[in-house]
């Protein structure tokens, strides 16, 4: 593979601290055949605290890290290092366990760099700038893509036919400079950026290319802000089916079930299935998901909480942006989902944040949020996304009731 061009996230720092959340948290690590074959040569034994039988789970046309018993990888110690890397080298490892939470996406000739803000490093911005650090990513790249990626075609922005990969980082430029406003909350960029893709999407515009689309989508940027000044003092109330999705959002993203939970699958089944119920009826208290997040009144959460915390509108900047530099909303990234159908559903991600922030608060005793709930917030969030199947139908629903604007503006905070 010839050097690539590397773009990495801007505004953003990353350094793994070696918390171990990501080897206890991760059900699913997929291994490659060839990696389990190196796995399987390494000559593990229970001498050495590893289940030869157990370190390595086969399914259909799939391999996986086994796990212990508590749900941490199989190769965790309890000293928190991983016995591969301890052993052998940080590039005995499966790829997966190297690459996290770093992601690469290829974008023509040149190679867009994510992060998953599942790991707690990255919603806290702690570590080196990751503009700093693209000199890691050619060799990660190697393994990580295909030989041809740079044939990979941008997935369309609105419909097909699609554009060339220049004009297609036209509108994904556009949606990163509508996120970047320093003066606005995030709820009103996300609205800015619903509107001018909206008319985009009417106007039949997705197809426009070369310099004139700048002209034209930078006036639509512009008249997007420019109509919307302010958030709408009610927030525009959302419909039944509206709020109804978005508490089930909601329990998809504040579940993350552990090994420990799959091993009593029908009393986890029974449990969600008891939770469904309870955030249909919206009614009366929550259950008790997990830590940190109790049996509190519903009431509580869905009213107003104030103004978001400055360094949580900070966060929420970041982790919008990083996802549309990166493209990890769509295309290859995200089930092949169109830009336009893929920021909405990225946006839909404010509203399910902001909510189980406020049940962190709640479950706290506060009736404030502080930025410890937003960070942990979007920690749950980004942990399920583009693996939850919250796709197609209903966000093609939800944009037809004009539920995700009304969601995101009713949970400005
Ligand atoms: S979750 Fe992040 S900081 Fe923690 S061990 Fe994994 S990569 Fe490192």
């Amino acid at each position: 593979m010839k050097s690539p061009i590397i773009e990495m996230p801007t505004g953003q720092n990353w350094s793994c601290h070696g918390c171990t959340d990501c080897c206890r948290g991760h059900l699913l690590v997929a291994v490659s055949a060839e990696e389990k074959a190196r796995i399987e040569r390494q000559g593990w034994t229970s001498a050495d605290g590893v289940d030869p039988a157990k370190m390595i789970v086969s399914g259909l046309n799939q391999h996986r890290l086994g796990h212990q018993p508590d749900g941490a990888c199989v190769f965790l110690e309890a000293s928190g290092r991983c016995r591969i890397h301890a052993k052998f080298g940080e590039a005995a490892k499966p790829l997966a366990c190297r690459l996290y939470p770093l992601v690469i996406y290829p974008a023509g000739k040149k190679l867009l760099v994510g992060l998953r803000f599942s790991c707690p490093s990255a919603g806290a911005n702690r570590g080196k700038p990751l503009a700093a650090q693209a000199a890691d990513i050619p060799p990660l790249a190697r393994l990580a893509l295909p030989e041809d990626w740079e044939k990979i075609p941008p997935p369309p922005v609105a419909a097909e036919p699609g554009l060339d990969w220049p004009d297609f980082l036209r509108y994904s430029r556009w949606l990163d400079f509508t996120l970047a406003a320093a003066d606005a909350p995030m709820s009103l960029k996300l609205l800015w950026a619903l509107h001018w893709l909206s008319a985009v999407e009417r106007g039949c515009l997705d197809q426009i290319a070369g310099e004139d689309a700048d002209e034209i989508l930078g006036a639509l940027v512009t008249s997007a802000a420019q109509k919307l000044p302010d958030l709408p003092a009610d927030g525009g109330k959302p419909s039944r089916f509206g709020r109804l999705f978005l508490r089930l959002l909601v329990l998809e993203h504040a579940q993350t079930a552990t090994v420990a939970d799959r091993d009593v699958r029908s009393a986890y089944r029974w449990k969600m299935l008891a939770a469904a119920c309870r955030f249909i009826s919206s009614s009366g208290r929550t259950p008790a998901l997990r830590e940190g997040l109790k049996s509190v009144k519903f009431a509580d959460i869905e009213k107003p909480f104030g103004t978001l915390p400055p360094a949580a509108e900070a966060l929420l900047t970041r982790y919008f942006r990083v996802k549309v530099q990166s493209l990890q909303f769509c295309g290859v990234a995200f089930h092949g989902r169109p830009l336009i159908e893929g920021f909405r559903n990225l946006a839909l991600l404010y509203p399910v944040i902001i909510w189980l922030a406020r049940w962190l608060a709640v479950s706290d005793g506060r009736d404030r949020l502080v930025d410890a709930d937003v960070v942990k917030a979007v920690t749950l969030v980004d942990y399920q996304f583009s693996y939850a199947p919250y796709l197609s139908w209903r966000t093609r629903l939800l944009h037809q009731r004009n539920d995700i604007v009304r969601l995101c503006g009713r949970h400005a905070c």
